[in-house]
């Protein structure tokens, strides 16, 4: 219940225990963990650990619908995005852990038309009428893999291996959290009320950085930060990177829509280069293999304590990630250009 908080049995649970929501002004731990596992999402309290469920199992189930009842009291499209996000990431990493029996019981909950299958190395079938909504969804939508003219399907049942069908999973939960944050609520006791408040008012101070990094614009190499560019170069001679230098060049390029065979050929000039352990250690950040998961760049502020950060102009010190670089670069050069 700790894990997927979502099924109908914890409502059942939160009702047998006796917890009123209307009496939660009384119930301060409850509304302190809804109050992190939001907080999370957009660098807030992040002194608070999120990844491991609070030690009270009936104060870690309860926040669940109390996260989603301030989320909802906020209604900010964009902070309702990020939980949902949040939440569904994480039941997707206990997914990846877990035995048929319960994927296929979280998946049926979402009335899905599921199958064990044994055709290695596939686990499942899906109906392509679960497969194809969840497969349009978030990054999926970009990766040629997922597009269903690339998939083996027979009979309408499209075969899926157990990472593909908790990922799949992942944007379905996402889809249900973000459609919980859309039902009405009347009266809320003042205690959430404040945290309401509260979290709207962190989250808008965060959001113009948050929304302006969410944004998919992809810079053009001449537009790349001079740390950046500074790798790149390095990189070209045939210099060696260290491991956190390596991190940070992968991780930039394959953001900004590098493919994982350019990123590979960059490495090649490196005296100790090795085409498979680069492709598999860039395809690995890319969250092309694994997890699944692309890894983020380091904040300036982690790439200066990495000795990274190299030059830093008038624009570096606008912004939080290397990433977000080109998009003030952007109106600098359309002004020049005047
Ligand atoms: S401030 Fe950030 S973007 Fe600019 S050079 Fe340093 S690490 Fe790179």
């Amino acid at each position: 219940m700790v894990k997927y908080p979502f099924l109908p049995q914890v409502r059942k649970h939160i009702a047998e225990l006796g917890i009123d929501i209307n009496d939660l002004g009384e119930l301060e731990s409850i509304v302190d963990r809804a109050k992190v596992r939001i907080a999370a999402t957009f660098e807030f309290l992040a002194h608070m650990q999120n990844q491991v469920p609070y030690k009270r199992t009936e104060v870690e189930i309860a926040s669940f619908p109390v996260a989603i009842l301030v989320v909802t009291g906020v209604k900010d499209k964009i902070l309702t995005e990020r939980y949902a996000l949040s939440e569904a990431k994480r039941v997707y990493s206990y997914l990846l852990k877990e035995k048929d029996e319960i994927i296929l019981g979280i998946a049926e909950f979402f009335e899905w038309k599921i199958h064990p299958s044994k055709q290695r190395p596939f686990s499942y079938v899906v109906d392509f009428t679960n497969y194809l909504p969840n497969a349009t969804r978030g990054r999926l939508v970009h990766a040629p893999e997922w597009k269903l003219v690339n998939r083996q399907l027979s009979k309408g049942q499209v075969s899926v291996t157990k990472n593909e069908v908790c990922r799949l999973l992942q944007e379905e939960i996402k889809k249900y959290i973000e459609g919980r944050t859309e039902e009405k609520i009347t009266k809320t006791p003042q205690i959430i009320q404040d945290v309401i408040e509260e979290i709207k008012a962190e989250f808008l101070k965060r959001k113009p950085h948050l929304t302006e990094f969410d944004q998919k614009i992809q810079a053009k190499e001449s537009e790349y930060p001079p740390c950046i560019m500074h790798l790149l170069d390095r990189t070209t001679k045939g210099q060696h990177l260290s491991h956190a230098e390596r991190f940070t060049l992968v991780t930039y390029l394959f953001q900004q829509g590098v493919s994982a065979d350019r990123i590979v050929n960059l490495f090649s000039n490196v005296s100790d280069f090795r085409e498979d352990k680069t492709r598999y250690q860039v395809e690995h950040l890319a969250g092309q293999r694994g997890s699944r998961t692309p890894y983020k760049t380091y904040n300036c502020s982690t790439l200066k304590t990495h000795g990274i950060c190299v030059n830093p102009d008038p624009i570096c010190r606008t912004i939080r990630n290397p990433l977000t670089y080109h998009l003030r670069k952007k109106p600098t050069r359309d002004k020049e250009k005047k």
